[in-house]
């Protein structure tokens, strides 16, 4: 099979109303709703969600996580895969048809947007064999518009969960962050434009994996058969009367009574459509969500071992989550500094000492040096920590240059507040005894 279809046949989906339609909307204003909001809703100072790179920090509803946190990250990835798994093995490809974000955009955006400057699908399939005239360039001209607009848009919030949304509106982030949105914007264009379902059928990895993590009991979309065969036969007992409806409304240009195929992403547009048939002729749906068995048994060895290890995961990740420090820090040599020595015969580093809190209560934190001469001097003030949040602050220590006796002295920088202390491994540099 080659990567991409050479010889592809363009996908003319109908529009269809219906149950599973309505369903479509919901989940797509629900996700459409988190994804363009949480760059910009701020849950204790921060956005809902983002990802600042330079700091090294994770903002995910509240809470903040910093690289001291991955073992937490990883568990919450292995949670989220095993899950999906688990998902998938009992409800099939309902991810696929409901809140993948191709889908997503592809249902409520592009496909609205295609009928209504292109037409219907037999409109469209009769201007896209004609010839190039001003009512077909116009109207391919504002369609291709909104999709590179749609991708814009999508790829500045993408690109908010990593800097700033306002300042990324503003025009006022690091150059590097706008090739990001181009590059993802040009990539979005190409997809909605024209890819579409050759994204499902051959880039997806989730879709290739399908059939290992579905089986008989999984959930699919399905064709009744017994019902509905033979098809389209004056006087036999086939309920299907071939209007073929199924197929001119499937997006990914399959007939789903030719059974069950890897390319079925289970958005129950065809259920939709037979069931718009089915209740002229006063009879029940030949389509609908079945399991290739015909019943759906939830305790299956898959689903028993996908539920023990997610437990696993879930009591891991609590247990590192309630027993991690309050607060994490990391002590760093100001940049390009080593040591200097002052007129009245103290040896001078300074440091920048990052502090971020785990806590939900503003915190101040007293800061002292553990490993150093007794007349050591501190500089720095108590540090006044947000809840949730990250500060970072200079830290200046001075020692009596008679009391030093190596060049590299191992020091603890401690810091303190009412309910922890936390200390952080360092180094003290001069000219040596
Ligand atoms: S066969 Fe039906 S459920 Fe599957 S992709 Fe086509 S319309 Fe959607
Ligand atoms: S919509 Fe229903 S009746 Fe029409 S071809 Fe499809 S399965 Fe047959």
């Amino acid at each position: 099979m080659a990567l991409i279809d050479t010889v592809r046949t363009w996908v003319y989906a109908a529009s269809v109303k219906g149950r599973f339609q309505k369903w479509h909307r919901w989940s797509g204003a629900a996700l459409q709703a988190v994804l363009f909001l949480t760059p910009w809703v701020a849950i204790g100072g921060h956005p809902a969600f983002q990802i600042d790179v330079p700091a090294r920090l994770l903002y995910a509803f509240g809470a903040v996580f910093t690289p001291t946190d991955t073992l937490l990250l990883v568990l919450v990835g292995l949670f989220s895969a095993f899950g999906l798994f688990l998902f998938t093995a009992v409800y099939g490809r309902l991810w696929c048809g409901y809140a993948c974000p191709q889908t997503v955009f592809l249902e409520e955006w592009v496909r609205p947007i295609e009928q209504l400057l292109e037409g219907e699908r037999g409109v469209r399939i009769a201007r896209d064999k004609g010839p190039w005239t001003f009512d077909k360039t116009w109207r391919k001209l504002v369609k291709w518009s909104a999709f590179l607009l749609l991708a814009f848009v999508v790829s500045m919030t993408f690109v908010s969960w990593f800097s700033s949304a306002r300042v990324l509106w503003l025009g006022q982030a690091a150059t590097g962050y706008y090739y990001l949105v181009a590059f993802f914007t040009a990539l979005m264009f190409w997809d909605l434009a024209w890819f579409r379902e050759q994204f499902c059928n051959f880039l997806c990895p989730y879709a290739r994996f399908q059939g290992v993590l579905c089986d008989d009991a999984s959930l699919v979309v399905a064709y009744d058969d017994k019902r509905g065969e033979p098809r389209g036969v004056p006087g036999a007992e086939g309920a299907c009367i071939d209007c073929k409806k199924c197929v001119a409304v499937c997006p990914q240009g399959i007939d789903i009574r030719n059974g069950f195929q890897l390319e079925c992403v289970a958005c129950a547009r065809c259920v939709d459509a037979c069931q718009i048939v089915m209740d002229k002729r006063g009879q029940p749906n030949l389509i609908g969500y079945n399991t290739l068995s015909g019943e759906q048994k939830l305790v299956r060895p898959r689903t028993v071992a996908y539920t023990a290890l997610l437990t696993v995961i879930a009591v891991a990740f609590f247990t590192v989550l309630f027993t991690r420090p309050t607060v994490d820090g990391l002590v760093s040599r100001t940049p390009g500094s080593t040591y200097t020595v002052d007129a009245d015969g103290y040896v001078r580093n300074t440091y920048l000492l990052r502090l971020t809190s785990h806590q939900t209560e503003d915190r101040t934190w007293q800061v002292a040096v553990d490993g150093l001469p007794a007349e050591t001097q501190i500089i720095a003030p108590p540090i006044k920590l947000d809840a949730a949040s990250t500060t970072t602050v200079p830290l200046v220590v001075r020692v009596p240059v008679a009391q030093l006796k190596a060049q590299s002295v191992p020091m603890q920088v401690v810091v303190r507040s009412d309910d922890g202390s936390l200390s952080m491994n360092a180094t003290f540099l001069s000219e040596g005894g």
